[in-house]
């Protein structure tokens, strides 16, 4: 077989894509990026703004326990020591996350961990046997009063659907602790790159060559044949046009706004939880990296059911999803030109060090 132009063609610039990208560059392997947007760096990519990086795809904090990746992104970019404490609001009454004492203090009044644990075993009762739903998890972890006001609302927004309706294991992600830590995450480390999450981006993919403005499954053809194999990291169902119906996702919208005065909200992420708020949290960006400029940027998040033409942001993973995924998968996993990689063709919640560890596995197989 002739050689090609490329060892692979990268569809999307992505964490994934870029993963793999700076192993096979390293490696002496040409790269070619196909990337549908006017920008490498998928969600994580940041826009300046009046001096501020503006997080253009949902509010991203790095978060690891795992030491590997960890090292990895900090041989390319130093972090700060940002540490994600958002707060909720609902209806105007403030209250500390994730679910620790702080929140059981301003809740019911109570000072000591035995306090605490005594309502919330009181109030799971109700609960028995193991969670069938998103509603029974939550309350069997933190009670009836803590879901009525602070998860109800704010996840039927997100999903769209009722939480008698979602998998438990999307509130399992929330630590819930007896301890008075606001930390949001149990990682080991966590932190925001300096200079933003496009100088990560550009160490990624740098030695590569890049297409923008260009969709793959436009003329799939031309550019599988410029290269030895292919590393999609778009949606799958997209890959096979549909064939056997769509994927759901859910969607978000952004509104963003620069405001004439130093700090509105003193956090970065404050959540709406009450059902009636429009959105589900206010982002201001500048508190990611302490930033002291005069105006500040707020973006309001709604979340959206997904239509065409709208940005991808959260698989559904509900059985019937799953289902339909597999037999995507199944067509892909007979594919022999063609690696699937990254949570769009893997239709996975993942967070970004989970993206890192699965594009080291890729690595490992086709690398070394
Ligand atoms: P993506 O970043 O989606 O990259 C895929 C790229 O492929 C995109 O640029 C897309 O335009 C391109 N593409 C798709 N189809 C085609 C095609 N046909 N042709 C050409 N290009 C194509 N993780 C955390 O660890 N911490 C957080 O705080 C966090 N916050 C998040 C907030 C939100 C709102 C969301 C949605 C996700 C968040 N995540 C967070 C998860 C994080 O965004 C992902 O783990 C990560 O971005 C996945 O990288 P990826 O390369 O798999 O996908
Ligand atoms: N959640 C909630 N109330 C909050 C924050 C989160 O009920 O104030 C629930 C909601 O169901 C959400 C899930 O916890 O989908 C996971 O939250 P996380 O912040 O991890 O979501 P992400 O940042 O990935 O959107």
């Amino acid at each position: 077989m002739m050689k090609k132009q490329y060892d692979y063609v990268l569809v999307g610039g992505g964490l994934f894509a870029g993963t793999f990208a700076y192993f096979a560059t390293k490696k002496g392997k040409k790269c070619l990026v196909i990337e549908k947007r006017n920008k490498l760096g998928g969600n994580l990519y940041c826009e300046d703004v009046e001096g501020i990086h503006v997080h253009k795809y949902g509010a991203h904090i790095f978060h690891t326990s795992n030491r590997k990746v960890w090292d990895f992104v900090n041989s390319l970019v130093e972090f700060n020591r940002y540490t994600n404490s958002p707060v909720a609001n609902y209806k105007g009454e403030i209250y500390n996350m994730p679910f620790n004492m702080n929140t059981f203090s301003k809740m019911w009044g109570v000072a000591t961990p035995k306090e605490a644990k005594a309502i919330i075993d009181e109030q799971k009762s109700a609960i028995k046997g193991e969670p069938k739903n998103l509603e029974e998890q939550a309350i069997s972890l933190v009670g009836e009063d803590i879901y009525r006001k602070l998860i109800k609302g704010y996840t039927e927004k997100q999903w769209g659907r009722d939480c008698k309706d979602l998998p438990s294991f999307i509130i399992k992600r929330l630590p819930v602790r007896y301890t008075y830590d606001n930390n949001y995450f149990n990682d080991l480390y966590q932190g925001i790159p300096i200079g933003g999450y496009n100088v990560l981006i550009e160490a990624l993919f740098d030695g590569c060559d890049v297409k923008l403005n260009t969709d793959y499954n436009q003329d799939r053809e031309t550019y599988n044949a410029l290269g030895q194999k292919v590393i999609y990291t778009g949606a799958l169902d997209a890959l096979y046009d549909f064939c056997y119906g769509p994927l759901e996702y859910r969607s978000l919208r952004f509104e963003s706004e620069v405001l004439d005065e130093e700090n509105y909200q003193g956090v970065a992420v404050v959540n709406y939880t009450d059902r009636e708020t429009p959105y589900t949290r206010v982002i201001e960006h500048k508190h990611f990296e302490f930033g002291t400029q005069t105006k500040t940027v707020i973006t309001r998040e709604y979340p959206a059911e997904w239509e065409e033409g709208m940005e991808y942001y959260y698989p559904v993973n509900d059985e019937k999803n799953q289902e339909l995924y597999q037999k995507y998968r199944k067509k892909a996993d007979e594919e022999e030109k063609i690696l699937l990689g990254g949570r769009l063709a893997e239709y996975k919640y993942y967070d970004m060090d989970k993206v890192i560890e699965s594009a080291f596995q890729l690595v490992e197989k086709e690398l070394q």
